[in-house]
């Protein structure tokens, strides 16, 4: 089989590789399309130190079982699936805690930039009726947001802003207004993605044109969004959420910043508005609710620009540059 290695920074070579075999509790994946993350474009900038090289990355990715070892009772070859990248120990000090996500020992399996991929049945989910391959893509960063949402810990009725428009933003947004938020009001500076934030009923700010400041205000009735999500993890997000959400508010940090970044921030500004800064980090406990979700949020305008295997470098170039919103390689 072709596969994508990543050697660091932006190096990937197109190797030949022998398609895996399932062992009993394993399944085997011809893979259909593998979405290019935010932590991709950190990974070939070696700014994401949890996956060093060499690699096969690629973590949102959805294919055709083709093969099931004999204990395996959950899906059969021909069945649609999106895998869950990676699984915990279950061990630990953390995951003992119920807190997966922290685990000192996670296992990741080789990616999605691969004609074939195999991982255990656990990480294996069918893909609902009607969900394309390239929507199942957005399962993972959707589990994230939903991660995110859920430590959020919001009552009906709520105000959210969400700076950044990429496609955990724009999730975001969809969760938010179809679990009781009554307004979105959503930063982005790019204008495609502006669009679909206003088609999936945002208030849609350019931070570079408009007074994000006086609109967050005016929509809010001066008071500002009880939580606002940091959907980009840039430390001047940070400071501007802390500076416009609610008194009493929560500043919730979803995107992955890069980790040399450093923010300063005013101590005297949380005591005065009593605020909560929260970050979430993976996606523990919410990938059956994301699969669940994908039936009920509208995934097509985050679709459509595509790359071939061969081409995975391009694709997360494209995706640092802006283009598009979900991109996906198609093995
Ligand atoms: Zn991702
Ligand atoms: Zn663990």
């Amino acid at each position: 089989m072709r596969t994508t290695v990543w050697h660091g920074g932006e190096t990937f070579t197109l190797e030949e590789r022998p398609v895996p075999t399932a062992g009993s509790t394993e399944v085997l994946i011809q893979v259909a399309a593998c979405g290019i993350c935010g932590t991709d474009v950190h990974i070939i900038e070696d700014k994401f130190p949890l996956y060093p090289p060499p690699r096969v990355i690629g973590h949102e990715y959805t294919g055709t079982v083709v093969a099931v070892g004999a204990r395996v009772q959950k899906v059969r070859p021909g069945d649609r699936v999106v895998v869950e990248p990676g699984y915990t120990c279950g061990d630990c000090y953390f995951c003992r805690q119920g807190r997966e996500n922290l685990c000192q020992q996670r296992v990741v399996h080789p990616g999605g930039f691969a004609e074939y991929t195999c991982v255990p049945e656990r990480l294996v989910h069918p893909l609902p009726e009607g969900i394309s391959f390239e929507m199942g893509t957005l399962a993972e960063p959707l589990a994230c947001a939903l991660r995110a949402w859920d430590l959020a810990a919001l009552h009906s009725g709520v105000c959210v802003g969400i700076l950044g428009g990429g496609a955990v933003g724009l999730l975001l947004t969809q969760l938010a207004l179809h679990s009781g938020a009554v307004k979105v009001i959503l930063s982005e500076p790019r204008e495609h993605r502006r669009a679909v934030a206003k088609q999936l009923g945002a208030v849609a700010v350019d931070p570079t044109r408009e007074d994000l400041p006086v609109t967050m205000q005016a929509e809010t009735g001066g008071l500002g969004p009880e939580v606002i999500f940091d959907a980009v993890g840039h430390p001047a997000l940070l400071i501007q959420a802390l500076d416009l959400v609610q008194r009493g508010g929560t500043v919730l940090e979803v995107g992955v910043a890069d980790p040399a970044a450093v923010a300063s921030i005013r101590p005297y500004l949380l005591f005065e508005k009593e605020l909560t800064v929260r970050a979430s980090h993976m996606r523990p406990y919410t990938f059956h609710r994301a699969v669940r979700w994908l039936t009920r949020l509208t995934l097509a305008p985050l679709l459509g620009v595509e790359f071939r295997l061969e081409e995975t470098l391009e694709a997360i170039r494209s995706q640092r540059a802006g283009k598009g919103i979900k991109i996906v390689v198609k093995p």
